[in-house]
């Protein structure tokens, strides 16, 4: 397995990364504007299977992802839930003990991590996952929840990048009982639902 299939690590665009570095003769990454990223969210949404819904998710998810301090890969996440987003989440250098603990299902990029300083550096899932209070938590249906995923990528042709979660926030969503997820891809979006026993 090769680091770049980890989702979070791969793509390393805009902002100085390899495929756009700063420098002489370079082509200049132009950087959406929010409008721009909601442009394109509400047409990309617009096909079949996608709700007003999913579009609010969505929007949650990339204004958080818009303020996310990680240089190359800004993730944002929000969480669904009987017709509210519940909670927001973006990704971050900081290290936590949440993250640390779903850590364990990952394996070759958390092993032999390229900056072991940021191996347990949160995920967008974790930290919406966690912002979550926990009287709120145990009332919630999370069955019926919707996770959404959004990743900026503004050296891309639509500005956004693959965003499926690491094995790490799979189990941790499957944990609460959510079955649904929809992420940002190259090319558009995609819509998983989790199969499992016992969720
Ligand atoms: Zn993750």
């Amino acid at each position: 397995m090769r680091e770049a299939e980890n989702p979070h690590y791969d793509e390393p665009v805009g902002e100085g990364g390899d495929e756009e570095p700063m420098g002489k003769g370079r082509r200049q990454v132009r950087v959406m504007s929010r409008a721009e990223y909601e442009e394109s969210i509400r047409r990309l949404a617009r096909c079949d299977g996608f709700t007003t819904r999913d579009v609010t998710g969505l929007l949650a998810a990339l204004d958080e992802a818009l303020l996310s301090e990680v240089p190359f890969a800004k993730v944002g996440c929000s969480v669904m839930c009987q017709g509210a987003v519940v909670s927001v989440g973006r990704n971050s250098l900081k290290t936590d003990p949440l993250q640390r603990k779903w850590n364990k299902y990952r394996t070759f990029d958390y092993l032999t991590p390229s900056d072991p300083s940021n191996m347990d550096s949160i995920h967008a899932e974790i930290a919406a996952l966690k912002a979550i209070p926990y009287p709120v938590d145990r009332q919630l249906k999370w069955r019926h929840a919707r996770i959404y995923v959004f990743r900026l990528a503004p050296g891309l042709p639509l500005g956004q990048g693959m965003s499926r979660p690491c094995p790490a926030c799979w189990n941790a969503i499957a944990d609460k009982g959510a079955r649904q997820v929809v992420y940002s891809t190259r090319e558009g979006f995609a819509k998983e639902q989790l199969l499992r026993h016992g969720i």
